[in-house]
Protein backbone atom coordinates (compact mmCIF):
# COMPACT_ATOMS: atom_id res chain seq x y z
CA UNK A 1 0.00 0.00 0.00
CA UNK A 2 1.62 3.35 -1.14
CA UNK A 3 -0.13 6.85 -0.42
CA UNK A 4 2.14 9.24 -2.27
CA UNK A 5 5.86 9.56 -0.95
CA UNK A 6 8.53 12.16 -1.80
CA UNK A 7 11.66 11.22 -4.09
CA UNK A 8 13.35 11.43 -0.69
CA UNK A 9 10.98 9.54 1.30
CA UNK A 10 11.01 6.55 -0.76
CA UNK A 11 14.44 6.55 -1.15
CA UNK A 12 15.35 6.49 2.76
CA UNK A 13 12.78 3.74 2.68
CA UNK A 14 14.78 1.53 0.14
CA UNK A 15 17.90 2.53 1.60
CA UNK A 16 16.86 1.34 4.77
CA UNK A 17 15.54 -1.89 3.51
CA UNK A 18 18.26 -2.71 1.94
CA UNK A 19 20.49 -1.78 4.81
CA UNK A 20 18.46 -4.07 7.00
CA UNK A 21 18.06 -6.56 4.86
CA UNK A 22 21.82 -7.28 4.73
CA UNK A 23 23.11 -6.21 8.12
CA UNK A 24 20.13 -7.46 10.44
CA UNK A 25 17.96 -9.93 8.75
CA UNK A 26 20.75 -12.55 8.82
CA UNK A 27 21.86 -11.70 11.84
CA UNK A 28 18.73 -11.61 14.26
CA UNK A 29 18.04 -15.15 15.24
CA UNK A 30 21.62 -15.09 16.30
CA UNK A 31 21.57 -11.88 18.51
CA UNK A 32 17.72 -13.06 20.08
CA UNK A 33 19.40 -15.70 20.95
CA UNK A 34 23.09 -14.17 22.44
CA UNK A 35 20.59 -12.14 24.36
CA UNK A 36 22.48 -9.21 22.67
CA UNK A 37 22.71 -7.56 19.16
CA UNK A 38 26.43 -7.08 17.82
CA UNK A 39 27.01 -3.65 19.44
CA UNK A 40 28.71 -2.80 15.75
CA UNK A 41 25.45 -2.48 14.07
CA UNK A 42 24.84 0.82 15.92
CA UNK A 43 27.48 2.59 14.43
CA UNK A 44 26.72 1.23 10.98
CA UNK A 45 22.90 2.18 12.00
CA UNK A 46 23.92 5.68 12.48
CA UNK A 47 25.96 5.65 9.40
CA UNK A 48 22.46 5.20 7.49
CA UNK A 49 21.15 8.44 9.62
CA UNK A 50 18.88 6.16 11.75
CA UNK A 51 19.45 8.10 15.02
CA UNK A 52 19.56 11.35 13.64
CA UNK A 53 16.30 11.31 11.51
CA UNK A 54 13.98 13.92 13.37
CA UNK A 55 17.45 15.40 14.97
CA UNK A 56 17.85 18.86 12.87
CA UNK A 57 20.70 19.09 10.81
CA UNK A 58 22.31 21.78 12.78
CA UNK A 59 22.96 19.39 15.79
CA UNK A 60 24.07 16.95 13.34
CA UNK A 61 20.93 14.64 12.31
CA UNK A 62 18.65 14.59 9.16
CA UNK A 63 16.54 17.26 9.63
CA UNK A 64 13.73 14.80 8.01
CA UNK A 65 10.18 14.94 8.56
CA UNK A 66 7.97 12.21 10.73
CA UNK A 67 6.76 10.72 7.99
CA UNK A 68 10.07 9.35 7.18
CA UNK A 69 11.16 8.77 10.52
CA UNK A 70 8.23 6.32 10.80
CA UNK A 71 9.22 4.46 7.28
CA UNK A 72 12.30 4.12 8.99
CA UNK A 73 10.46 2.78 12.25
CA UNK A 74 8.55 0.61 10.23
CA UNK A 75 11.43 -1.02 8.81
CA UNK A 76 13.36 -1.73 11.53
CA UNK A 77 9.98 -3.44 13.19
CA UNK A 78 9.85 -5.77 10.23
CA UNK A 79 14.10 -6.59 10.39
CA UNK A 80 14.13 -6.81 13.99
CA UNK A 81 12.19 -5.16 16.61
CA UNK A 82 14.88 -4.88 19.33
CA UNK A 83 16.82 -2.46 17.03
CA UNK A 84 13.99 -0.30 16.28
CA UNK A 85 13.42 -0.25 19.96
CA UNK A 86 17.65 1.14 20.22
CA UNK A 87 16.89 3.59 17.84
CA UNK A 88 13.93 4.84 19.08
CA UNK A 89 14.61 5.54 22.92
CA UNK A 90 17.87 7.25 21.77
CA UNK A 91 16.76 9.09 19.31
CA UNK A 92 12.79 9.52 20.45
CA UNK A 93 12.21 9.27 24.04
CA UNK A 94 15.47 10.82 24.78
CA UNK A 95 16.36 12.78 21.79
CA UNK A 96 13.46 14.62 21.18
CA UNK A 97 12.90 15.55 24.85
CA UNK A 98 16.15 17.89 24.36
CA UNK A 99 14.97 18.75 21.58
CA UNK A 100 11.60 19.95 22.60
CA UNK A 101 12.67 20.88 26.29
CA UNK A 102 16.75 21.74 26.12
CA UNK A 103 18.36 24.76 26.75
CA UNK A 104 20.95 25.56 23.90
CA UNK A 105 23.59 24.06 26.02
CA UNK A 106 22.22 20.56 26.53
CA UNK A 107 21.06 20.64 22.89
CA UNK A 108 24.93 21.09 21.72
CA UNK A 109 26.08 18.92 24.76
CA UNK A 110 23.85 15.76 23.47
CA UNK A 111 22.25 15.67 20.17
CA UNK A 112 25.01 15.59 17.94
CA UNK A 113 26.18 12.87 20.02
CA UNK A 114 22.70 10.95 19.88
CA UNK A 115 22.39 11.69 16.16
CA UNK A 116 25.98 9.97 15.21
CA UNK A 117 25.39 7.11 17.45
CA UNK A 118 28.12 8.00 19.67
CA UNK A 119 26.27 7.89 22.14
CA UNK A 120 22.71 6.30 23.32
CA UNK A 121 20.15 7.69 25.14
CA UNK A 122 17.40 6.10 27.89
CA UNK A 123 14.44 7.22 29.20
CA UNK A 124 14.09 6.41 33.13
CA UNK A 125 10.37 6.74 33.93
CA UNK A 126 8.75 3.50 34.82
CA UNK A 127 10.04 2.22 38.97
CA UNK A 128 8.99 -1.05 40.61
CA UNK A 129 5.68 0.64 41.99
CA UNK A 130 4.76 2.83 39.55
CA UNK A 131 4.26 2.42 35.72
CA UNK A 132 0.94 3.03 34.36
CA UNK A 133 0.55 5.13 37.42
CA UNK A 134 3.77 7.05 36.89
CA UNK A 135 2.35 10.14 37.93
CA UNK A 136 3.00 8.81 41.38
CA UNK A 137 6.75 8.11 41.00
CA UNK A 138 8.97 8.28 44.40
CA UNK A 139 12.52 8.89 43.05
CA UNK A 140 13.68 12.26 44.77
CA UNK A 141 15.62 14.82 43.37
CA UNK A 142 16.96 17.18 46.45
CA UNK A 143 17.95 20.32 45.70
CA UNK A 144 21.50 21.49 47.07
CA UNK A 145 22.78 24.63 46.21
CA UNK A 146 23.77 24.48 42.59
CA UNK A 147 22.90 21.10 42.68
CA UNK A 148 20.23 18.61 42.65
CA UNK A 149 20.69 14.97 44.68
CA UNK A 150 19.35 12.25 43.20
CA UNK A 151 17.94 9.08 44.77
CA UNK A 152 15.69 6.33 42.98
CA UNK A 153 15.05 3.27 41.36
CA UNK A 154 13.88 2.87 38.02
CA UNK A 155 12.93 -0.57 36.41
CA UNK A 156 12.36 -1.90 32.40
CA UNK A 157 14.98 0.80 31.23
CA UNK A 158 15.51 0.37 27.69
CA UNK A 159 19.14 0.74 26.62
CA UNK A 160 19.84 1.55 30.78
CA UNK A 161 23.03 -0.68 30.60
CA UNK A 162 24.75 0.81 27.05
CA UNK A 163 23.42 4.55 27.37
CA UNK A 164 26.24 7.66 28.18
CA UNK A 165 22.91 9.90 29.60
CA UNK A 166 19.68 8.71 31.37
CA UNK A 167 16.61 11.30 31.05
CA UNK A 168 15.94 10.44 34.96
CA UNK A 169 12.05 11.67 36.15
CA UNK A 170 12.10 12.24 39.98
CA UNK A 171 10.10 14.00 42.34
CA UNK A 172 10.85 17.54 43.38
CA UNK A 173 7.68 18.15 45.25
CA UNK A 174 4.99 15.87 46.84
CA UNK A 175 2.56 17.42 44.43
CA UNK A 176 1.44 14.67 42.56
CA UNK A 177 2.47 15.09 38.44
CA UNK A 178 3.18 18.33 39.13
CA UNK A 179 5.96 17.43 41.40
CA UNK A 180 7.88 15.72 39.13
CA UNK A 181 11.13 17.14 37.14
CA UNK A 182 13.53 15.76 34.39
CA UNK A 183 17.31 15.52 34.95
CA UNK A 184 19.89 14.42 32.11
CA UNK A 185 21.77 11.89 34.14
CA UNK A 186 25.45 10.75 32.65
CA UNK A 187 25.49 7.29 33.33
CA UNK A 188 29.42 7.47 34.83
CA UNK A 189 27.73 9.53 37.50
CA UNK A 190 29.19 8.74 41.06
CA UNK A 191 25.70 6.24 42.49
CA UNK A 192 24.54 5.61 39.25
CA UNK A 193 24.16 1.82 38.71
CA UNK A 194 22.68 -0.33 35.94
CA UNK A 195 21.41 -3.70 36.30
CA UNK A 196 20.78 -5.96 32.97
CA UNK A 197 17.32 -7.50 32.82
CA UNK A 198 17.78 -10.85 31.69
CA UNK A 199 15.17 -13.23 30.61
CA UNK A 200 12.83 -11.35 28.60
CA UNK A 201 10.13 -13.03 26.27
CA UNK A 202 10.99 -10.72 23.19
CA UNK A 203 13.55 -8.21 22.36
CA UNK A 204 15.84 -10.28 23.73
CA UNK A 205 18.67 -8.47 21.58
CA UNK A 206 18.58 -4.94 23.37
CA UNK A 207 19.40 -4.12 26.96
CA UNK A 208 16.89 -3.58 29.11
CA UNK A 209 17.83 -2.39 33.18
CA UNK A 210 17.38 -1.42 36.26
CA UNK A 211 18.46 1.69 37.53
CA UNK A 212 19.51 2.53 40.45
CA UNK A 213 20.42 6.12 42.14
CA UNK A 214 22.45 6.39 45.11
CA UNK A 215 22.78 9.93 45.93
CA UNK A 216 23.79 10.97 42.54
CA UNK A 217 24.77 14.48 42.47
CA UNK A 218 23.96 16.86 39.11
CA UNK A 219 24.65 20.38 38.32
CA UNK A 220 21.21 22.20 38.07
CA UNK A 221 22.48 22.93 34.47
CA UNK A 222 21.13 19.27 34.11
CA UNK A 223 17.53 19.55 34.72
CA UNK A 224 15.83 19.04 31.54
CA UNK A 225 12.84 22.27 31.64
CA UNK A 226 11.70 23.92 35.02
CA UNK A 227 10.94 22.18 38.07
CA UNK A 228 7.26 20.35 37.97
CA UNK A 229 7.49 20.03 34.24
CA UNK A 230 8.84 16.61 34.61
CA UNK A 231 5.97 14.89 33.71
CA UNK A 232 4.42 16.97 30.92
CA UNK A 233 7.85 15.97 29.52
CA UNK A 234 7.67 12.68 30.03
CA UNK A 235 3.94 12.41 28.47
CA UNK A 236 4.87 14.62 25.29
CA UNK A 237 7.88 12.38 24.54
CA UNK A 238 5.47 9.30 24.86
CA UNK A 239 2.78 10.53 22.51
CA UNK A 240 5.70 10.55 19.38
CA UNK A 241 7.26 7.33 21.03
CA UNK A 242 3.61 5.60 20.28
CA UNK A 243 3.92 6.56 17.27
CA UNK A 244 7.02 5.14 16.53
CA UNK A 245 6.04 2.10 18.46
CA UNK A 246 2.64 1.88 16.00
CA UNK A 247 5.25 2.29 13.26
CA UNK A 248 7.23 -0.37 14.78
CA UNK A 249 3.98 -2.84 14.54
CA UNK A 250 3.06 -1.90 10.95
CA UNK A 251 6.86 -3.39 10.31
CA UNK A 252 5.84 -6.72 11.83
CA UNK A 253 2.64 -7.25 10.75
CA UNK A 254 4.33 -6.55 7.22
CA UNK A 255 7.39 -9.22 8.08
CA UNK A 256 4.42 -11.42 9.12
CA UNK A 257 2.79 -10.81 5.72
CA UNK A 258 5.85 -11.75 3.81
CA UNK A 259 7.28 -14.84 4.99
CA UNK A 260 3.69 -16.17 5.17
CA UNK A 261 3.19 -15.63 1.79
CA UNK A 262 6.48 -16.82 1.08
CA UNK A 263 5.77 -20.09 3.21
CA UNK A 264 2.69 -20.66 2.18
CA UNK A 265 3.76 -20.58 -1.40
CA UNK A 266 6.24 -22.97 -1.05
CA UNK A 267 4.87 -25.84 0.90
CA UNK A 268 3.16 -28.32 -0.51
CA UNK A 269 0.38 -30.57 1.64
CA UNK A 270 -2.42 -32.66 -0.04
CA UNK A 271 -0.87 -32.31 -3.17
CA UNK A 272 -1.03 -28.44 -3.38
CA UNK A 273 0.70 -25.38 -2.09
CA UNK A 274 -0.54 -24.22 1.17
CA UNK A 275 -1.26 -20.92 -0.40
CA UNK A 276 -4.60 -22.96 -1.78
CA UNK A 277 -6.32 -23.98 0.83
CA UNK A 278 -8.54 -20.78 1.45
CA UNK A 279 -8.18 -21.24 5.50
CA UNK A 280 -4.32 -20.42 5.33
CA UNK A 281 -5.35 -17.49 2.41
CA UNK A 282 -7.68 -16.11 5.52
CA UNK A 283 -4.99 -16.03 7.96
CA UNK A 284 -3.05 -14.07 5.17
CA UNK A 285 -6.18 -12.04 4.22
CA UNK A 286 -6.40 -10.86 7.42
CA UNK A 287 -2.66 -9.73 7.74
CA UNK A 288 -3.33 -7.61 4.49
CA UNK A 289 -5.75 -5.75 5.89
CA UNK A 290 -4.40 -5.29 9.68
CA UNK A 291 -0.80 -4.26 7.55
CA UNK A 292 -3.03 -1.52 5.49
CA UNK A 293 -5.05 -0.47 8.07
CA UNK A 294 -2.33 0.07 10.91
CA UNK A 295 -0.18 1.61 8.21
CA UNK A 296 -2.49 4.29 7.82
CA UNK A 297 -3.28 4.49 10.97
CA UNK A 298 0.47 5.94 11.51
CA UNK A 299 0.90 7.67 8.41
CA UNK A 300 -1.67 9.83 9.63
CA UNK A 301 -0.12 10.57 13.22
CA UNK A 302 3.30 11.77 11.23
CA UNK A 303 1.14 14.12 8.91
CA UNK A 304 -0.75 15.68 11.80
CA UNK A 305 3.07 15.99 13.18
CA UNK A 306 4.27 17.43 10.19
CA UNK A 307 1.53 19.96 10.26
CA UNK A 308 2.42 20.93 13.69
CA UNK A 309 -1.23 19.54 14.31
CA UNK A 310 -2.42 18.01 17.52
CA UNK A 311 -1.66 14.49 17.40
CA UNK A 312 -2.21 12.41 20.89
CA UNK A 313 -5.24 11.22 20.58
CA UNK A 314 -4.09 9.80 17.04
CA UNK A 315 -1.39 8.37 18.46
CA UNK A 316 -3.41 6.14 21.04
CA UNK A 317 -5.43 4.89 18.49
CA UNK A 318 -2.63 4.09 16.62
CA UNK A 319 -0.64 2.04 18.97
CA UNK A 320 -3.65 0.52 20.80
CA UNK A 321 -4.29 -0.65 16.83
CA UNK A 322 -1.17 -1.53 15.35
CA UNK A 323 0.37 -3.63 18.94
CA UNK A 324 -2.59 -5.80 18.84
CA UNK A 325 -2.67 -5.99 15.08
CA UNK A 326 1.21 -7.43 14.95
CA UNK A 327 -0.12 -9.71 18.15
CA UNK A 328 -2.63 -11.40 15.51
CA UNK A 329 -0.26 -11.34 12.88
CA UNK A 330 2.78 -12.96 14.31
CA UNK A 331 0.20 -15.44 15.91
CA UNK A 332 -1.30 -15.96 12.56
CA UNK A 333 1.78 -16.42 10.70
CA UNK A 334 3.02 -19.27 13.35
CA UNK A 335 -0.37 -21.15 12.19
CA UNK A 336 0.90 -20.59 8.39
CA UNK A 337 3.97 -22.67 9.12
CA UNK A 338 2.47 -24.87 11.07
CA UNK A 339 5.33 -26.72 13.33
CA UNK A 340 7.85 -24.88 11.66
CA UNK A 341 6.65 -21.63 12.78
CA UNK A 342 7.19 -22.78 16.54
CA UNK A 343 10.96 -22.87 15.57
CA UNK A 344 13.55 -19.83 15.63
CA UNK A 345 14.37 -21.55 12.64
CA UNK A 346 11.76 -19.26 10.80
CA UNK A 347 11.08 -15.59 12.13
CA UNK A 348 7.18 -16.26 12.51
CA UNK A 349 8.03 -16.88 16.63
CA UNK A 350 10.39 -14.37 17.32
CA UNK A 351 8.11 -11.64 15.65
CA UNK A 352 5.58 -12.85 18.45
CA UNK A 353 7.50 -12.88 21.42
CA UNK A 354 8.75 -9.15 19.82
CA UNK A 355 5.04 -8.16 19.28
CA UNK A 356 3.95 -9.24 22.87
CA UNK A 357 5.92 -5.92 24.87
CA UNK A 358 4.12 -3.61 22.11
CA UNK A 359 0.55 -3.68 23.84
CA UNK A 360 2.09 -3.20 27.02
CA UNK A 361 4.50 -0.14 27.14
CA UNK A 362 4.82 3.31 26.67
CA UNK A 363 0.65 2.69 27.60
CA UNK A 364 -0.22 -0.75 27.98
CA UNK A 365 -3.75 -1.09 25.96
CA UNK A 366 -6.20 -0.42 28.63
CA UNK A 367 -4.53 2.67 29.01
CA UNK A 368 -4.58 3.84 25.07
CA UNK A 369 -8.18 2.50 25.74
CA UNK A 370 -8.99 5.27 28.78
CA UNK A 371 -7.15 8.06 26.51
CA UNK A 372 -9.23 7.46 23.68
CA UNK A 373 -12.20 7.11 25.99
CA UNK A 374 -11.11 10.31 27.71
CA UNK A 375 -10.71 12.22 24.28
CA UNK A 376 -14.43 11.19 23.09
CA UNK A 377 -16.50 11.60 26.10
CA UNK A 378 -14.65 14.16 28.14
CA UNK A 379 -14.70 11.68 31.32
CA UNK A 380 -11.63 10.97 33.09
CA UNK A 381 -11.64 7.49 34.45
CA UNK A 382 -8.17 7.64 35.58
CA UNK A 383 -9.48 9.29 38.56
C1 LIG B 1 10.95 -4.60 27.42
C2 LIG B 1 10.45 -3.36 28.13
C3 LIG B 1 11.07 -2.14 27.87
C4 LIG B 1 10.65 -0.99 28.55
N1 LIG B 1 11.30 0.20 28.33
C5 LIG B 1 11.02 1.26 29.13
C6 LIG B 1 11.82 2.46 29.06
O1 LIG B 1 12.75 2.58 28.25
N2 LIG B 1 11.54 3.46 29.93
C7 LIG B 1 10.52 3.40 30.84
O2 LIG B 1 10.34 4.35 31.61
N3 LIG B 1 9.74 2.28 30.92
C8 LIG B 1 9.96 1.22 30.09
N4 LIG B 1 9.20 0.07 30.18
C9 LIG B 1 8.12 0.01 31.18
C10 LIG B 1 6.73 0.04 30.57
O3 LIG B 1 6.45 1.30 30.03
C11 LIG B 1 5.74 -0.41 31.66
O4 LIG B 1 5.96 -1.79 31.86
C12 LIG B 1 4.29 -0.12 31.27
O5 LIG B 1 4.05 1.27 31.29
C13 LIG B 1 3.27 -0.82 32.20
O6 LIG B 1 3.58 -0.56 33.53
P1 LIG B 1 3.69 -1.80 34.57
O7 LIG B 1 4.57 -2.82 33.95
O8 LIG B 1 4.06 -1.25 35.88
O9 LIG B 1 2.23 -2.39 34.61
P2 LIG B 1 1.03 -1.91 35.57
O10 LIG B 1 0.88 -0.43 35.47
O11 LIG B 1 1.20 -2.50 36.91
O12 LIG B 1 -0.22 -2.58 34.86
C14 LIG B 1 -0.56 -3.94 35.04
C15 LIG B 1 -1.91 -4.20 34.35
O13 LIG B 1 -2.92 -3.36 34.93
C16 LIG B 1 -3.53 -2.57 33.93
N5 LIG B 1 -3.86 -1.24 34.45
C17 LIG B 1 -3.06 -0.38 35.15
N6 LIG B 1 -3.72 0.75 35.43
C18 LIG B 1 -4.96 0.62 34.89
C19 LIG B 1 -6.12 1.46 34.81
N7 LIG B 1 -6.13 2.70 35.35
N8 LIG B 1 -7.21 0.99 34.18
C20 LIG B 1 -7.21 -0.24 33.61
N9 LIG B 1 -6.16 -1.08 33.64
C21 LIG B 1 -5.05 -0.65 34.27
C22 LIG B 1 -2.50 -2.47 32.80
O14 LIG B 1 -3.10 -2.18 31.55
C23 LIG B 1 -1.88 -3.85 32.86
O15 LIG B 1 -2.70 -4.75 32.16
C24 LIG B 1 9.57 -1.06 29.47
C25 LIG B 1 8.94 -2.31 29.69
C26 LIG B 1 9.37 -3.44 29.06
C27 LIG B 1 8.68 -4.75 29.35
Amino acid sequence: MDLTLTDEQQAFRDLARDFLDHEAVPHRTQWDRDESVDLEIIAKMAEIGFFGLTIPEEYGGLGGDYLTYVLGMEELGRADSALRGIVSVSNGLFGKSVLGFGTEEQKQEWLPRIASGTSLGCFGLTEPDTGSDAGNLTSRARRDGDDYVLNGQKLFITNGTWADVALVFARTSDDGPRGVTAFLVPTDAAGFEAREVKGKLGLRGQATAELFLSDVRVPSSARLGEEGQGFKIAMTSLDKGRVSVAAGCVGIVQGCLETSVSYATSRTQFGKQLAGFQLVQALIADMSVDADAARLLVWRCADLIDRGEPFGTAASKAKLFASEAAVRAANNAIQVYGGAGYVDEHPAEKYLRDARVMTLYEGTSQIQKLLIGRAETGVNAFV
